[in-house]
């Protein structure tokens, strides 16, 4: 297959790409590098399957020859970055899947939308099933992250009813791994940071809020499995083992524990949902998939690679940096 993946420079596409390098496929892999980097793809950038394309798919973008898929996955995703990006990431979500469907549909190629679990805003509904229409707040700050995706997602399935384009969609809950940046403010990346730096943990408020963390490699065979799917509606993928925050950080400290880490209680960021877990009774139906990795398996792998990356200058420089 020949795949075109929108960000696929960052912390999930990377590790798309690196799957379906396994598998023997070509890919195009096209990033503009605001929250990705090269060398989440330096493993596999000389391999002659892969063609890197330095590019914001907010504008127009050719791509010569056939396409089996279009994975749209460029977009700021970490609170962090998004407020950080508040323009580029309502750009990203609207004119980059409107370009990215674009060139699906020239190509005849089945689209993949990479929606999110903010889709479903701060829940009233526990846990999130697809069939739940959310409780966003449009105009805060998270709005323009929450918002864009659910116009990414109108989008899709106008596509899909108005042009036929073949198109998926996936809310992508919690998830971590290698290759996550330290300093992207996302909770595990941060607190392995502050932990390895020796700093206190910062957690948000009391720390009873909920997330229900996903390790990368399954959720990676997930998206492999909704990409051989016929489903159109969009798809919860993630894992429900529902923890808080406060327990996460203390299973961090727990695990480094040569740290002379505390924890240190900060003020909750406006609109930080307090609960999430995904329903999963779609995606084990109609895929035969849930998460395999434990929590406790995940955070060794993730915290084993972020520690050998302490050893790399780049990554030193970043932990240094926080
Ligand atoms: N969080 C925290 N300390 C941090 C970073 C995040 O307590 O240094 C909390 C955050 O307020 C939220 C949860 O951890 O309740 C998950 O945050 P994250 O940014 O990982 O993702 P979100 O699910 O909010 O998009």
């Amino acid at each position: 297959m020949r795949i075109l993946i929108t960000g696929g420079s960052g912390f999930i596409g990377s590790h798309l790409c690196e799957r379906f390098i396994a598998e023997g496929h070509e890919l195009v892999c096209v990033d503009n590098l605001i929250t990705g980097t090269l060398a989440n793809i330096a493993p596999f950038q000389s391999h002659p399957q892969f063609r890197f394309i330095k590019h914001d798919i907010s504008s127009a973008l050719e791509i010569s020859g056939p396409l089996d898929y279009v994975l749209h996955f460029a977009s700021p995703a970490s609170p962090n970055d998004y407020l950080r990006y508040p323009i580029q990431t309502l750009k990203v979500g609207s004119l980059g899947t409107l370009n990215a469907l674009g060139i699906a549909k020239a190509k005849g190629a089945c689209f993949l939308l990479a929606s999110t679990s903010e889709v479903y805003g701060d829940p009233l509904v526990h846990p999130q099933p697809e069939s739940y229409w959310g409780h966003v707040n449009p105009v805060g700050p998270r709005g323009v992250y929450d918002e864009a995706k659910r116009f990414a997602e109108a989008l899709t399935m106008a596509y899909y009813r108005e042009h036929g384009v073949n198109t998926r969609i996936i809310r992508v809950f919690n998830t971590f791994g290698p290759r996550m940046r330290l300093n992207d403010g996302r909770a595990v990346p941060t607190f392995i940071a502050q932990a390895l730096k020796g700093e206190p943990l910062t957690v948000y408020g009391d720390g009873t809020q909920t997330r229900s963390f996903c390790y990368i490699d399954d959720l990676v065979e997930g998206i492999r499995r909704v990409m051989e799917s016929d489903l159109h509606d969009p798809v919860n993928l993630g894992n429900p083992d529902e923890r808080s925050i406060l327990e996460i950080a203390q299973k961090v400290m727990a695990y480094l524990s040569g740290t002379t880490s505390r924890i240190e209680f900060r003020p909750l960021p406006v609109d930080d949902p307090k609960q999430r877990r995904p329903d999963l009774t779609l995606a084990r139906r109609q895929l035969g998939w849930e998460p395999k990795v434990s929590l406790d398996e995940g955070l060794a792998l993730t915290i084993a690679w972020f520690r050998e990356q302490a050893n790399h200058p780049r990554l030193a420089a970043e932990i240094t940096k926080g």
